[in-house]
């Protein structure tokens, strides 16, 4: 349910409101805007009595809220989350260019990487640290390791650095990484996102690879339940019948999830496509329809990488799609 307060509302009748709320046992979410307060009530609010909340002198509107997930839903929160990622800030007009490698692999690689790619006007550095890979024979990732020379490309160029954890027990190696990935694998590991929604750091939240926009948006919400309402979304393609690509990237989600949702939500054309070629054309397409950002696989010798070299783009070819990419958002910025 959600309480819309009338404009101009004083401070102690809005408290009163709240504490009379809370002794009902509901958790209230707060969204003050620029022209109004939305109190979100969370819990069972089978018993509230919505005409009595009407009627209050300082109330504007009562609605139901029917979806299930509830922090994460635009009514609860109507103007668009804005995630700050080590000072880049994401969502609400400001988008973000994530660029590396799949894995990180040496440093040489890493900080020669996040040197063009920051060139090309890449406003954050992607690299793989721990591998969520299909076969326990393939790489594995430079895991601990890899972190500490994600750091040090992060010292060399000043990019925020994003990198994925796959497991709890790897929290405290994650202390110092701006942007905490949830790959499409962990997307629904429960356990996971509830410690993520202790932390109060920005998350980014891949859509898992057989799974809707609904369960996507109750893995959002059980981050934000905890507390952590910097959650960054990612459309990353979705296991389909077809196969000529890796998966199939589902690009209508983008305006679908800006309907349901105030958090920003990002593109992955890489690993929807699994094809260098098709990634350019991909990443324009996901600006058109209206992304805050694109994350982007770029690697220095994509014929000799130890991941996902086939998806990979050259750093020359990054420069180019970044300036397509710029002039998209320029024709689509009214
Ligand atoms: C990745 O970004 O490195 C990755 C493994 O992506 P996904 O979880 O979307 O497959
Ligand atoms: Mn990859």
């Amino acid at each position: 349910m959600i309480v819309v307060l009338k404009n101009g509302v004083k401070e102690e009748k809005r408290a009163q409101l709240i504490e009379w709320l809370k002794d009902q046992g509901l958790g209230i979410h707060i969204s003050q805007g620029e022209y109004q307060t939305v109190l979100g009530l969370i819990g069972d609010t089978t018993h509230v009595d919505m005409d009595l909340i009407a009627s209050l002198e300082i109330v504007d509107s009562v609605k139901r809220v029917t979806e299930p997930f509830k922090c994460c839903n635009r009514k609860f929160h109507p103007e668009d989350t804005v995630v700050d990622v080590g000072g880049v800030k994401v969502g609400g007009g400001n988008f973000c260019m994530i660029a590396g490698p799949c894995s990180v692999e040496s440093e040489e690689q890493i900080v020669s990487i996040a040197r063009s790619v920051k060139a090309a006007g890449a406003n954050m550095l992607r690299g793989g640290a721990f591998k969520p890979r299909t076969s326990p024979y393939d790489f594995q990732g430079m895991q601990a390791d890899g972190i500490e020379l994600l750091k040090i490309a992060r010292q060399e160029t000043g990019l925020p650095i994003v990198t994925e954890i796959m497991g709890v027990n790897h929290l405290p190696l994650f202390e110092d990484v701006d942007l905490i990935q949830v790959g499409a694998r962990n997307m629904q590991n429960f356990d996971l996102l509830k410690e993520l929604g202790k932390l109060h750091r920005p998350i980014l939240l891949k859509r898992g690879l057989a799974n809707t926009l609904k369960e996507l948006l109750m893995s959002a919400e059980y981050i934000m339940a905890g507390g952590n309402e910097q959650v960054i979304l990612c459309e990353r393609g979705i296991r389909t019948f077809d196969d000529y690509t890796r998966n199939t990237l589902d690009l209508a989600a983008v305006p679908m999830l800006r309907e349901l949702t105030h958090l920003p939500i990002i593109v992955d054309p890489s690993h929807a496509t699994g094809i260098a070629r098709l990634v350019p054309p991909m990443a324009l397409s996901g600006t058109a329809c209206g992304a805050d950002g694109l994350i982007i696989e770029v690697h220095n010798d994509p014929m000799h990488a130890l991941c996902d070299g086939a998806q990979s783009l050259r750093p020359e070819e990054y420069a180019a799609l970044a300036d397509k990419v710029r002039r998209i958002r320029e024709v689509i910025a009214k």
